[in-house]
């Protein structure tokens, strides 16, 4: 089975959709796809120029001319923007979205949403960041004691995996691996099956608890801080990106939202403790010191 995307940000004008599909083709040495996506639609990115271009109109003619077997596309936006393009697009056959047992919750990435919207429509899933960019392949010493004392042979990554696996209309999951090691756990993982068992998920959302239970920031948004600020910082966005960073350290997505967030305003690492901010604050949070913590994990 052969999959590939298309790259929004590729498409300067119609014909390059053509253009990048055959050398598609020509570089894999073949004469169709079995699953063509449209690559990587989120909220203000990529979506619009798919529309703009018409490329799911497009998707279905490749699929009529037999070039694609199968037409979707991957997400990365809000469960808003997704009920939206399938309430737009009913020829979409499947979805990839991220998913993995830790961002059940994140509300950054939703995927328990996005999962619940694809179900109930029905639409096929592929899963992708099964094992979180291989976060939940390293775990805590106590925490790989949990999952080794209920299935000793089983790596840690095996869970993430059979976790995904398990959930009812997940067609696929993606994993990326870079060792021979990983593509042998992996296979392993999925010879002769075994979805998780109900004593399995108790085990999942026990370590999903313990690692959500990491303190949070209890900034509520009131933004009545922000007009104050001097250096213009985006106090409650700055502490809602560490608030997911400090469960997920990795986070890619709350890195690129912080980049994009300081192109309009200041850095956490601008503050001057002028003290503005906490004399205002509600929740009396010691904004001073959380940007220094903040600057220390974003700006360096
Ligand atoms: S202490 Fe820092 S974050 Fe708060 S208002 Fe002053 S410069 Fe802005
Ligand atoms: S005033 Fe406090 S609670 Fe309100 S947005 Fe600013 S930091 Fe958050």
């Amino acid at each position: 089975m052969l999959a590939t995307k298309l790259p929004a940000w590729e498409i300067k004008q119609e014909s390059d959709i053509e253009r990048i599909f055959n050398e598609q083709c020509d570089r894999a040495g073949v004469d169709f796809f079995d699953f063509y996506l449209l690559h990587s639609i989120e909220d203000g990115n990529n979506y619009d120029t798919y529309v703009k271009y018409d490329c799911f109109r497009w998707g279905v003619e490749k699929k009529k001319e037999g070039k694609i077997k199968h037409f979707g596309f991957s997400f990365h936006g809000s469960p808003e923007l997704l009920e939206e393009i399938l309430d737009a697009h009913p020829e979409v056959e499947f979805v990839q979205i991220q998913l993995n047992y830790l961002d059940r919750t994140n509300p950054v990435v939703r995927s328990e949403m996005l999962y619940n919207i694809l179900s109930k429509r029905g639409i096929p899933i592929i899963v992708m960041e099964p094992v979180r960019g291989g976060m939940l392949a390293n775990m805590a010493p106590e925490i790989e004691a949990k999952f080794k004392a209920e299935r000793p042979n089983d790596s840690v990554a095996s869970w993430a995996l059979r976790f995904v696996a398990s959930l009812p209309g997940v067609m696929t999951v993606l994993s990326g691996m870079s060792n021979e090691a990983q593509i042998l756990d992996n296979i392993k993982t999925f010879t002769d099956f075994e979805p998780v068992s109900d004593k399995g998920m108790a085990i999942i959302d026990e370590v999903t608890a313990e690692i959500l239970s990491i303190p949070q920031i209890g900034c509520t948004a009131c933004k009545y801080c922000t007009p104050g600020c001097p250096m213009h910082i985006s106090i409650p966005d700055v502490f809602r990106t560490i608030n997911t960073l400090r469960r997920y350290p990795d986070d890619w997505r709350s890195k690129n939202f912080y980049r994009g967030l300081t192109g309009r305003s200041g850095k956490a690492s601008d503050c001057i403790a002028c003290g503005q901010c906490e004399g205002v604050c509600p929740q009396h949070l010691p904004i001073i010191d959380l940007m220094k913590e903040a600057a220390e994990i974003l700006d360096k």
